[in-house]
């Protein structure tokens, strides 16, 4: 089956602290916010896209994303935005991480949809309240087994049943190249009430909140370990 003891806090700085194994790759990611809000402004599904930004980034600010997952692990750099591309619109985020990396739930929730196109490759949806996470080139296939549809990475470990709840931080899925993409990464989408949403605002959100729960903790740590060295 699954993974269900792997579901420890993957957190934005310990996602980070991988960067920084890739000094190059962390700019990539600083450089991440300022470049998507210049590739903004042209088309009319923009004008939508910022309207959902709008709505979302209040979304974001009023959620409390402190036990939010990032979605890959080894996680070496953003390397599309969303936002228009081409002549299209590029509707996540791409997270590149080497072949076989593990990708974790984001957000505690139900598999709704685990499927095969020519463009996602393999996918899942996740639903969350109402957050839609969904996830593509992943490895493995879709299997229906008595009636039930499974995504199936036998090199991973990974059987994930359609219809059943994960934890956030569960390790779902790997990093692949089915689909259209030429190099191994996720592509990470994001919904809000059936609209898409920047990533980026999210992960920027969690970023903060996460590092200020880390340096609580910190203190608290300092603070026991104080009053132990005190009383001895
Ligand atoms: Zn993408």
């Amino acid at each position: 089956m699954s993974n269900p003891g792997k579901n420890f806090l993957y957190t934005l700085p310990i996602a980070l602290k991988q960067g920084l194994r890739h000094p190059k790759r962390k700019l990539l990611l600083l450089g991440l916010i300022p470049l998507s809000i210049t590739t903004l402004g042209i088309k009319q599904e923009l004008v939508e896209a910022q309207e959902a930004k709008i709505t979302n980034q209040q979304t974001a600010y009023i959620n409390n994303w402190q036990n939010a997952s990032f979605p890959v692990e080894n996680f070496q750099g953003y390397t599309s935005p969303f936002g228009p591309r081409g002549r299209g619109f590029h509707y996540g985020l791409d997270l590149a991480a080497p072949k076989g990396s593990y990708i974790r739930n984001w957000w505690t929730g139900k598999v709704v949809e685990v499927w095969e196109d020519g463009r996602c490759g393999t996918g899942i949806v996740i639903q969350s309240g109402s957050w839609e996470h969904v996830y593509c080139h992943v490895q493995g296939r879709v299997e229906t087994r008595s009636g039930r549809r499974y995504l199936i990475d036998r090199g991973g470990g990974i059987m994930l049943p359609q219809g059943q709840v994960f934890p956030a931080g569960s390790r779902i899925a790997r990093v692949g190249m089915t689909g259209r993409t030429s190099g191994p990464h996720l592509h990470w989408g994001l919904k809000y009430g059936g609209r898409w949403v920047d990533p980026a605002l999210i992960l920027r959100e969690m970023y903060t909140q996460q590092t200020r729960q880390l340096s609580r903790s910190e203190n608290r740590y300092m603070v026991t370990y104080n009053s132990e060295v005190v009383s001895n």
